[in-house]
């Protein structure tokens, strides 16, 4: 996962948290790289993309929310 990078903004242009169009991706991606860390052993094991429908929407939503919320706030 990328952190938004500052110089973005210094020279006048749009990290990724401020393109709007790209916030599905963004979302998406931060969901798998949220389940690649879960706890082994406490959820699904599965690769993110053969995850179950339950779980990926449920990262989807922690994902959506923490873009959410870094969007009010970067
Ligand atoms: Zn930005």
């Amino acid at each position: 996962m990328q952190t938004p990078q500052p110089d973005a903004h210094a020279q006048g242009g749009r990290c990724r948290l401020c393109s709007a169009n790209d916030v599905d991706a963004l979302v998406e991606e931060l969901a798998a790289e949220l389940w690649k860390y879960q706890s082994v052993g406490t959820l699904d094991e599965s690769p993110w993309d053969q995850a179950s429908e339950y779980w990926r929407h449920v990262f989807r939503q922690f994902a959506a929310t923490a873009v959410k919320t870094m969007q009010a706030r970067h």
